[in-house]
Order: structure tokens, then C-alpha cells, then sequence
């Protein structure tokens, strides 16, 4: 004998039940023999309780969720029994269930109350009703199918809502009740029971596992199925973790934890009778029938992982009783439980601290006003004389726990937990390890237990594949090149790196647009333009926070002091930043120490490698250098491509306003080359460079030496600039002439040298890295006690938006590297 349980989705509609009828037909013809328990209608428990709590109170619309109950059931039976001699009793006998209902909660609403022994036969006839026409149909089909009102034969106490199994006799009438019908398909409303007196009772929510473990184990069947609509136990719960996978062996002990840890797959008093008979568990999905989903027995798998599952509970109150009542006093611990006890509250998870100096309980919130009261009274004096701080009651708190029974005696699992919760900025409230070692547990803040359960998942089960989520604000060039590059690049990461890089938020001066599972990168661009929602940086961050997704990281590709100053809130919710936006860096050293500061205490990248050089490596070699122990004694560079060209191709065939003049005509300068000239751009990347090699910089301390002469930085407009200029010519030629002869060549530097940062025109000597510059180059020289003699240079093109976009690009791996880690 099997015992086969469907659910609510297994049976919500009249095609899903012809499916468990072709599932069966099939199992009988093997031979096989067989019961069946269903539970009710999908949704229609909820349904009951609904127009039951709007009856009791007073509420006249109740009829219609009550219209909608019968008629759902009506039309289903009419559909199954289409033309078949079974309708017109099936039917009357629904009406009959039918009209007993209503006259059932005319009565609630008359007497405006709703005891829990009246919700329980409120909601009996759902898995009622639902059971009488299928059993109805699978006789139809030609089954031997005969309905059995689980009234029959479990028997319960009067814990109405949640009534307890009275096995003994329960296991003695079902015995009965089977061996009277031999060869029959029993099918067995599942989740109620009967107290003394024939009253009705029902054994708690999702109660329909129970009943098919209790009925397998009365008749010690050989396997008890439970039909779901998934693959089995997942190894997360799907609809909060979306890599969530099917875990095909289990041990009893297992799948109990999981499923008291919110794995509403199972219902948790359903492994109990299993275990005792030691009956495997087969949990299976009515919509992919041939998938082998999850097998439960005591067998420990040989391959299973050290954590097989990760769960949840949702919703957690953490009350901490504190203080030197509790240091080395034995029994008063003993106490808190006796009197949480006595008040009726179920503890989720205690934590004491070594100290002794707190403890530590989790309750549903639903017990935690109950609880606090009876602690208080309970140790009423000793809070009157100080010896218990004020009673903490922290709500809004959840539970993640990770399980397995090969976590036992396996060292690093704790640290992988912890290493990933904190990667992912999620605070531990509380920490427990049950001494079985079977389950550790994590009480946090409510809003990061998404975030948490996926990263967690991430650790412990992909931990080789990583996700990578970007969030992206600006869609210029830069932005634009970054995007192709992602897109191009994604297959690649994909199956050679195992990183997966989705869009999570992406937004140009206009719209923004979200989406969790990643933004179809192909489409960016319709998809932006048909976003409804306008672009707001305040809204743009809290949106980002709100989802709340592991691996974030924040790509400013704008040049906007608007989003700059979003930074310091983004880090402090441990996304990181990559940006080559310099404004933030090159802003007042208080606000680059804080941000800094943030990344430090918060353990989250803030990298802006591309405000120097673009993509060449530049601040990284610095880093590099100042932490392998270095010592740097100074910093030269050419940190523009426009003055490196003007420089290099002044060697006087023509003079200088027409080398400018040509820089300009070939797009190399801004429009108005005095915003190259100015030396402006070059001085916020020397100052961050000074503030990376440590020195405490403001923007005020860069020594800028002007090398164009005033009257033309001051001309009305570009045209009289140059006319300008071209006065100052004669100037130009002499100053090259002069290092010609020596020589040497003339170059915009800016450097860093004795704790002086300073730009200026210099000449310099053939056996300087500058002397060789050509083009638009940038390079950058430095000089350490390691690199003394032949400086380390670093040479390549400093601008453009290809090669910015592939310095993020590489700076936000390297950044994924780190919270990945
Ligand atoms: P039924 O109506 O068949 O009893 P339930 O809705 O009670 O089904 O339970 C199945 C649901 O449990 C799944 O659809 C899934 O959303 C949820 N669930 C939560 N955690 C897990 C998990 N770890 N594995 C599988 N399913 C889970
Ligand atoms: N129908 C009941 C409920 O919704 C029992 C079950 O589905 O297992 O809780
Ligand atoms: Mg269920």
C-alpha cells in the first residue's frame, strides 16, 4: 500500500484533477495498491476563513467569496461528470454540503462570532467537497475509488484549529477501515479530524501531509507521496530564491528542519509518523510527473552536501532579557523557559551569549506580547531591583538557517555563512547552532531576508557561479560602450568564468528602468525609451536599495555632482561603486575621506580607477605598489591626451596657435580648447592621485603653474583666444628653442614630488620616459624606492570611451572578485 497526497494546486481545477486520474489509472493497472488524500480546492481555504471572518463580523459580503465557493465546486463536478449516470447524486449531495454551509455561516454572522471550533468545520468543507467529487469522477474514470471522510478515522483533542492525533485510535480505525475494504481506492479528505463527540477538527494549516503520514503510517504502507507543485524540496524556497533546485535524498531529520524552518513544502508534523514507521517519504511534482524529485527516508545520503537546504522564517520577534541576574546563577535560564511555557509560547531559537550576560528568545510575533508579559511578571523583582536591564523586544526580525547533517563536525561552514552575509551588508542579529549541529541559524533585519537566503544560496550551492548585479546611471558614450562591451562579453564570463552579469537598474537623464532578473541588455535602449518611470537619483537609489540584491554594484557613468553626492548612502548600504565620474574623488577631502571611510567599515569597493588615465591601470599600480610595502618618491605624468598632443607636435615647423588651431579641427580639444588649457581636468586627477598615495590634499594645494599667458585665458571668446595667442607665438618659440638646444623637449606635467603637487610646462632631457611621448598618449612615471633607477611607466591612451568603458568594465570584476569572495 501507498498513500498518495495531492495538494490544493494539484487539484485546483477540473483538468489538473483528470491528470491525478490518468496518474492513478496507470499506478492500478501496475497493480499497485493505493489511497489517495486531498486536500481542498487551491485557494479555497483561504476562501472559507475569508467569508467566515467577514460573516462574524457582521459583514454582509461574505456571500459572494460564498457564491463564488459553490459555484467553483458546481461547475467543476458538472465538467468532470459531464453525462455520466454519477452527476445528478454528486450533485446533490454537493447541494446539500452546499446548503449546510450556508445555513452554517448565516448562523456566524447572526451571532457576530467565530469560536475556532466553527472555523474548523467552516473550513472542512473544502477539502470535503473536494474529495466527494473526485472520488465521484474517479469512479466515473472506472476506478474503484470510495470517498472517506478523514472524520472517520482520525481521531483528535479538541485543540480546535490545531487539534493533536489521538494514534492509538486513530491507528485502530483506519486499520479497520481499510481491512473492510479491500481492493478499494480510498480517497481521504485530507487536514481533518474528529474530536469526542463527532465535532470537527482540523490539524493546522497545510495539515493535508499530515493526515497522509499519519493514514501511510496506521497501515504501515511502503512509501508516502506527497504531490506538489514542485520538484520536490528545493533547496530554497523558489519564490524567493529563483536558482532554487530540487535536493533528490534527504534524511528524515532533514527534511523535519527545513520544514520547521518555513520549507512550507512539507508540513512539519508530517515526518513524525513516517520516522516512526521508518516509511520513505517520496516528495513529487503533479505537474512534471516524471521527475524524480525528493526522496526522505533515514538513509544518509552518501553524496548528499554538507548543506543540503536553506530556509526561512519570515516573520521573528527577538526578546533579550539582560543583565547581572543572569551571570553564574544557575536555573534562571530554566526559569525564563518554565514561565514561557506556562504562557503557552513556542520558542523558535534561543541564543545566549558567552558573557552570560544575555539571552535571547525568538517567537512569533503573534507570542511575543504573551512572552514579554510573562517574563516580566515572572521575574518581576529582579527587574524592580535592577538586576534585569529593561526587557529588549525587537520585531520585525526574520530567521534564515542553513541545514544538513553533514554540517556536523565539518569546520568552515559557520565562516562561509557568516563571510557571505557580511559580503552582502546583512547584519546578524543573532546566531544559533543547534548542538546537533544540523541547523545554524541567523536572526536579521526582516528587509534583507531575500538578499540573504540568495546570497547564502549563492555560497553554498553556486558557489561556482556568481552573479554579478550592476546598477548603471548614465547612458552617454561611456555608458553606451560599457553596455556593448557587458553584452558582448556576457557568454564568455557565463561559461568560462561562471559570472553571470545581469542589468539590474539602468537610468539616462529622462527615465529609469528595474528589473531584478536582469535588464535584456540586447534591448536596453526601447526598453529605457518606453519606461515610465522619469529618472530620479533619490528615487533611483532607494529602488536600488529596496531590491536588495547580492553582488550590487553602482556605475555612475555621468560626470553629475547630483549623483556623486548619492554616494556615501549607496555605500553605506554596502553596494559598491565603480565610477569614472571624478567629481567625487576630487571634491573636498572630507567627503573623499568619508567615503573612503564608508568602504572600509562597510567592506564594500568604492573604485574609480578610470578618473586617471581611463583605462589604463594606474591607481591600481599605485595601490599595488603602496601595499607590497614600496615606498614612492614621486609621480610624474602626462595626464592629458589634449596636451599631450599639443606638446608633442610643437617641435616647430608650425607655431604653436596652429598646432592648437589643428588639435582643435581634429576634435581633440573641448570647443573651447582653454578647457584643456586650463589645466583644470588635470588637476582633479593630480589631486586624486595625491590623496591615493596618501597625502591629505585639497583641491587648494595643487600648485598650478598657468603655461598659456593670461590675456588668452581671458578673451571674450575662442576666435579672439586665438587671435590672442597668436601673439604669444614668438613666446612659444623661444621657450622650445630654449629646450631644443639643451636637448630636452617641452611637456605639461603633472607631478608629485617631496609632498608637492604642481602642473607645469617643463623641458625635459632625453633620458626622461616623457622625452619619447608622442600622440595623444598619456603616460605616467613613477619613481620608488624599488623603482629607482628605471622608473615603473605606464604608457597607453588616457581618453576615449572604449577604453574607459573597458577600465570600469575590468573594475567591476575585479570588484566582483572581491564580494564574491
Ligand atoms: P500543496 O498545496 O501541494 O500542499 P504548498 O503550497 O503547501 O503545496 O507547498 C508547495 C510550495 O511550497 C511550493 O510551491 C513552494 O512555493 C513552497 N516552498 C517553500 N519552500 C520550499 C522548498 N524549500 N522547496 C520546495 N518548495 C518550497
Ligand atoms: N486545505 C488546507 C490548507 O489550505 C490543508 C492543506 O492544504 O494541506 O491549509
Ligand atoms: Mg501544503
Amino acid at each position: 500500500m501507498r498513500v498518495l497526497k495531492f495538494g490544493g494546486s494539484s487539484v485546483a481545477t477540473p483538468d489538473r484533477i483528470q491528470h491525478i486520474g490518468q496518474i492513478l489509472a496507470k499506478r492500478l493497472q501496475q497493480g499497485e495498491q493505493l489511497a489517495v488524500v486531498l486536500s481542498a480546492f487551491g485557494g479555497s481555504t483561504d476562501a472559507l476563513l475569508d467569508m467566515a471572518a467577514k460573516a462574524a463580523a457582521g459583514n454582509k459580503d461574505y456571500e459572494k467569496p460564498l457564491a463564488d465557493f459553490k459555484t467553483r465546486h458546481l461547475t467543476a463536478t458538472r465538467e468532470l461528470l459531464s453525462g455520466h449516470d454519477l452527476l445528478p447524486d454528486t450533485l446533490q449531495t454537493l447541494h446539500q454540503y452546499n446548503q449546510d454551509l450556508t445555513d452554517l455561516l448565516h448562523g456566524v454572522f447572526l451571532v457576530g462570532e467565530l469560536s475556532p471550533r466553527t472555523s474548523d468545520y467552516v473550513v472542512s468543507f473544502g477539502e470535503r467537497s473536494c474529495n466527494m467529487i473526485v472520488a465521484a469522477y474517479l469512479q466515473s474514470i472506472g476506478l474503484p475509488a470510495q470517498y472517506l471522510d478523514a472524520r472517520q478515522i482520525v481521531a483528535t483533542d479538541k485543540q480546535f484549529t490545531k487539534a493533536r492525533v489521538n494514534f492509538d485510535v486513530t491507528n485502530r480505525q483506519t486499520a479497520e477501515y481499510f481491512a473492510q475494504r479491500p481492493g478499494t481506492l480510498q480517497v481521504i479528505t485530507g487536514f481533518i479530524g474528529s474530536a469526542r463527540g463527532g465535532l470537527t477538527t482540523t490539524l493546522g494549516r497545510g495539515g493535508s501531509d499530515y493526515t497522509a503520514a499519519i493514514i501511510g503510517a496506521a497501515l504501515n504502507a511502503e512509501a508516502i507521496e506527497i504531490w506538489t507543485d514542485v520538484n520536490g524540496v528545493l533547496t530554497a524556497d523558489p519564490r524567493k530564491v529563483r536558482k532554487a533546485f530540487s535536493i533528490p535524498t534527504m534524511t528524515y531529520a532533514e527534511a523535519m528542519e527545513m520544514s520547521h524552518f518555513g520549507a512550507k513544502v512539507i508540513y512539519p508534523p508530517t515526518i513524525q509518523p513516517a520516522l516512526r514507521k521508518r516509511i520513505p517519504l517520496y516528495i513529487k511534482n503533479t505537474f512534471e510527473p516524471e521527475h524524480p524529485g525528493t526522496f526522505i527516508s533515514d538513509a544518509p545520503s552518501q553524496n548528499a552536501r554538507a548543506v543540503q537546504g536553506i530556509s526561512s522564517i519570515s516573520q521573528v520577534a527577538l526578546l533579550t532579557m539582560q543583565g547581572p541576574a543572569l551571570f553564574g546563577v544557575p536555573g534562571t535560564a530554566a526559569a525564563m523557559l518554565t514561565s514561557l511555557a506556562q504562557a503557552g509560547v513556542n520558542i523558535i531559537l534561543i541564543t545566549q551569549g558567552s558573557s552570560e550576560h544575555s539571552i535571547s528568545f525568538a517567537v512569533q510575533p503573534s507570542d511575543a506580547k504573551i512572552a514579554e508579559k510573562a517574563l516580566l511578571k515572572a521575574f518581576e523583582q529582579q527587574f524592580k531591583e535592577g538586576m534585569f536591564s529593561p526587557l529588549k523586544v525587537e520585531t520585525e526580525l526574520s530567521i534564515v538557517a542553513i541545514i544538513g547533517e553533514n554540517m556536523r563536525h565539518m569546520p568552515g561552514i559557520a565562516g562561509r555563512l557568516f563571510q557571505a552575509l557580511g559580503n552582502n551588508g546583512i547584519n546578524c542579529v543573532a546566531i544559533a547552532q543547534g548542538s546537533s549541529e544540523l541547523n545554524v541559524s541567523v536572526v536579521i533585519e526582516r528587509h534583507d531576508e531575500t538578499k540573504a537566503l540568495n546570497a547564502l544560496h549563492q555560497a553554498f550551492f553556486l558557489s561556482d557561479t556568481h552573479e554579478l548585479n550592476l546598477f548603471m546611471v548614465g547612458v552617454g558614450l561611456v555608458g553606451k560602450a560599457l553596455l556593448k562591451q557587458i553584452h558582448e562579453q556576457a557568454a564568455f564570463l557565463k561559461d568560462e568564468q561562471q559570472i553571470e552579469v545581469k542589468i539590474a537598474g539602468l537610468s539616462n537623464s529622462r527615465r529609469m528602468l528595474f528589473d531584478a532578473d536582469g535588464i535584456d541588455i540586447n534591448n536596453w535602449k526601447n526598453l529605457l525609451g518606453e519606461a515610465s518611470t522619469a529618472a530620479d537619483m533619490d528615487a533611483f537609489v532607494h529602488q536600488m536599495v529596496d531590491l536588495n540584491l547580492p553582488n550590487a554594484v553602482f556605475i555612475d557613468c555621468t560626470s553629475s555632482a547630483d549623483v556623486a553626492k548619492h554616494y556615501a548612502p549607496i555605500l553605506e548600504e554596502s553596494i559598491a561603486i565603480s565610477t569614472p565620474n571624478k567629481l567625487a574623488a576630487s571634491g573636498p577631502l572630507v567627503d573623499y575621506k568619508q567615503l573612503k571611510a564608508i568602504s572600509v567599515k562597510r567592506g564594500v569597493p568604492f573604485g574609480f580607477e578610470t578618473n586617471v588615465g581611463a583605462g589604463l591601470p594606474v591607481l591600481t599600480t599605485l595601490s599595488d605598489l603602496r601595499q607590497s610595502g614600496d615606498r614612492i618618491l614621486s609621480i610624474e605624468g602626462v595626464l592629458s591626451g589634449t596636451l599631450s598632443y599639443i606638446f608633442n607636435s610643437f617641435d616647430g615647423s608650425k607655431p604653436f596657435s596652429a598646432v592648437v588651431k589643428e588639435a582643435q579641427q581634429l576634435g581633440l580639444t573641448e570647443p573651447d580648447p582653454r578647457d584643456d588649457l586650463n589645466g583644470a581636468d588635470v588637476s582633479r586627477k593630480l589631486l586624486i592621485l595625491a590623496r591615493e598615495s596618501g597625502l591629505q590634499a585639497e583641491a587648494t594645494d595643487i600648485v598650478l603653474e598657468p603655461f598659456i599667458p593670461a590675456d588668452c585665458m581671458d578673451a571674450a571668446s575662442v576666435d579672439e583666444f586665438f587671435d590672442k595667442l597668436k601673439s604669444h607665438d614668438v613666446h612659444f618659440a623661444r621657450l622650445l628653442h630654449e629646450a631644443l638646444s639643451r636637448h630636452e623637449k617641452l611637456r605639461v606635467v603633472a607631478s608629485l614630488r617631496h609632498g608637492v603637487a604642481r602642473i607645469g610646462l617643463e623641458s625635459v632631457p632625453p633620458s626622461h620616459p616623457f622625452y619619447t611621448l608622442d600622440g595623444s598618449d598619456n603616460m605616467i612615471v613613477f619613481t620608488s624606492q624599488r623603482y629607482h633607477k628605471r622608473p615603473l611607466v605606464v604608457r597607453g591612451p588616457g581618453a576615449g570611451d572604449e577604453v574607459t568603458a573597458a577600465g570600469i568594465f575590468a573594475e567591476v570584476l575585479r570588484i566582483g572578485n572581491q564580494l564574491f569572495d
